[in-house]
């Protein structure tokens, strides 16, 4: 059987651990390229580079692997991917990370490695962000590394669904403290954030961003509730921002509207 095509980024760069870590568990499954940040791209959300060329590199960082390091965000690596490094191939999946951090409830809109994930999504790609909830540079990747192949597997050998997406967080754990994997929807948490404020060395103020990351969603099918108590979560995500609540709402308003504009119609020319 022809082995599949498994396409690596990240958004700490080329370099991280994290991407390291996956590209090793991905190895095992089927062919893999990696193209990636040549520089951390944390934070970056979804964005694109419009106004400056972007460069793609051929470099050697994993042995007997294809890898490009892009000067680009990590979405722009995954359009590189797709229509130039990849071009004519089929990508049987696409895996983001392992992120240094996070990437739970709130997180996935800012975070550049589940973005690269969407954006493979985006183009009917099946894939998965996966993030360890331990933001340091020699994270310890080896019990998260366990639970990987699994999970790429599940996904790989899926007989129906194109470009669907997992979020995939995994706790800052010992491979015998994890208990198991959760199937969850996002906690509904955000960040209080507050700006410190100092001075450069010409008297100039600058603002660096920090912030505190508050749950008020205590329900036990949230990621944020099984990362708190020893699970990997998965929530299976999508890019549609459409408050369909709101939506359904205005809709009924509008029809009250109209039945109300069309009775008083009636009664006038009654
Ligand atoms: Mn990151």
């Amino acid at each position: 059987m022809k082995k599949p095509l498994i396409l690596v980024t990240n958004d700490d760069g080329i370099v991280s651990p994290g991407i390291r870590a996956l590209v090793e568990e991905a190895s095992k499954l089927g062919e893999v390229v990696v193209v990636a940040p040549d520089s951390p791209q944390s934070g970056k959300g979804h964005a694109i580079t419009i106004h400056d060329p972007l460069r793609l590199k051929r470099v050697k960082v994993f042995d007997h692997i294809e890898a490009w390091e892009c000067s680009g965000t990590p979405v722009d690596c995954v359009k590189l991917a797709k229509h130039v490094v990849l071009k004519d191939r089929q990508i049987d999946l696409c895996v983001s990370g392992i992120n240094h951090g996070s990437n739970a409830s709130i997180n996935i809109i800012y975070s550049g490695t589940m973005s690269a994930a969407m954006e493979a999504a985006l183009e009917g790609i099946r894939s998965v962000g996966f993030s360890l909830l331990d933001y340091s540079f020699d994270a310890d990747f080896k019990p998260a590394k366990h639970w990987i192949p699994g999970i790429m597997s599940f996904m790989l050998e899926r007989p129906f669904g194109e470009g669907e997406l997992l979020n995939v967080n995994i706790p800052q754990l010992s491979e015998e403290e994890i208990k198991g994997i959760r199937l969850c929807r996002q906690a509904d948490a955000r960040w209080v954030e507050k700006f410190v404020e100092g001075h450069d060395p010409s008297g100039q103020p600058y603002y660096w961003l920090t912030g505190e990351f508050v749950n008020n969603d205590e329900a036990e099918d949230t990621d944020v509730w099984a990362l708190k108590n020893g699970y990997i979560s998965i929530v299976p995500s999508k890019h549609d921002l459409t408050n369909y609540e709101a939506l359904n709402t205005m809709k009924a308003i509008e029809t009250v509207k109209k039945a109300t504009e069309k009775q008083i119609a009636e009664d006038i020319t009654a």
